[in-house]
């Protein structure tokens, strides 16, 4: 029987067959790990094959490979990782111009990390409802910004639920991993796509986890139409990723397309003469902060600038 791992507590991983059950199910003790670097060979996410047993519960038997995955590192000094989360159809970074402020920093390591996960991202600007001239001015730039470079956007209030029609569309049948900072309206937004759960806002990593803080745990909400939107506990975002300097480029596309032209085959585009970055900044084809952002994470690639709580 084939099946999806719709959470996993450590020990014991739910399974929505095809059929449309949900299996306990278990590691065999032997099996073969597909990552042998990962602390947990299964996540959720992972398409899987199961032995059913007399009992109502099951063994895995095999996963399937991954289109893509999340990890965070199991520990600062252990170079193993744990898989927060496989086979992601896209992420959506939930921002807000105003109350509270998401910079741009922030928005650019997300959409970075994205690119190093191969994970297609969009925006949702929240909030709508509260935005002064100013404050609507910065979003339109920001939306023009963003999809210029190939991000999709766009612009929902979930209080009022202004928009929630589209993005209920495009969560349908998809595992969408849901990030933001907190206070932009997560948990509103959640409470709004799933009729009569209510989650406290402002927690809903507390409401899922009841308690349970250990790093193995993990669980994908089901959405009613169908699709799933992950939450992970501890981290609310696509957590670290180490990123070597000449990659870090590769993950900013507009950026990434002028550097063929630069003088120098390794440049960092940070002072080389002949950098066609540079100039591309300078000639306004690509963003000041776009620019500020790369060389931010150039700068300093300590782990605390990845997470989203920074
Ligand atoms: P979370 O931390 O991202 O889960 O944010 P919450 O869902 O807890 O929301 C933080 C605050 O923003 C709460 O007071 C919400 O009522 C408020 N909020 C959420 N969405 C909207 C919105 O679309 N417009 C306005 N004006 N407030 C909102
Ligand atoms: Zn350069």
């Amino acid at each position: 029987m084939k099946g999806l791992v719709i959470k996993n507590t450590g020990s014991w991983y739910s399974v929505r067959t095809d059929d449309g059950r949900t299996i306990e199910s278990k590691i065999k003790g032997n099996f073969r790990l597909k990552d042998i670097r990962s602390t947990n060979p299964v996540s959720v996410g992972d398409r899987v094959d199961i032995d059913i047993n007399n009992e109502g519960t099951a063994f895995i038997t095999e996963i399937e490979d991954r289109k893509n995955y999340i990890v965070r590192r199991a520990s600062n000094l252990s170079k193993q990782s744990h898989i927060i989360a496989a086979n992601l159809d896209q992420a959506m970074l939930i921002v807000t111009v105003n109350y509270p402020i998401t910079t741009t920093v922030f928005i650019d390591r997300f959409l970075a990390t994205a690119e190093a996960y191969r994970v297609p991202v969009k925006l949702i600007f929240n909030k709508i409802d509260r935005y002064h001239a100013d404050d609507q001015e910065y979003m339109e730039a920001l939306i023009h910004l963003y999809t210029t470079i190939g991000y999709p956007c766009s612009k929902i209030c979930a209080k009022k639920e202004i928009g929630l029609d589209e993005l209920r569309e495009e969560l349908k049948g998809k595992i969408t991993l849901l990030s933001g900072h907190s206070g932009v309206g997560k948990s509103t937004l959640i409470n709004k796509l799933l009729p009569g759960v209510n989650l406290k806002t402002g927690d809903i990593s507390e409401y899922h986890n009841k308690g349970m803080h250990t790093t193995t745990f993990s669980e994908m909400i089901e959405l009613p139409d169908g699709g799933f939107i992950i939450d992970t506990p501890g981290i609310k975002g696509f957590g670290t990723i180490e990123m070597e300097d000449a990659e870090i480029s590769h993950y900013f596309p507009e950026i990434f397309k002028h550097s063929d032209k630069c003088r120098f085959g390794n440049c960092s585009h940070r002072h080389e003469p002949g950098c066609a970055v540079i100039e591309a900044v300078e000639n306004h084809y690509i963003s000041e902060s776009r620019y500020r952002s790369y060389l931010s994470i150039l700068t300093d690639k300590g782990e605390s600038k990845y997470r989203e709580d920074f």
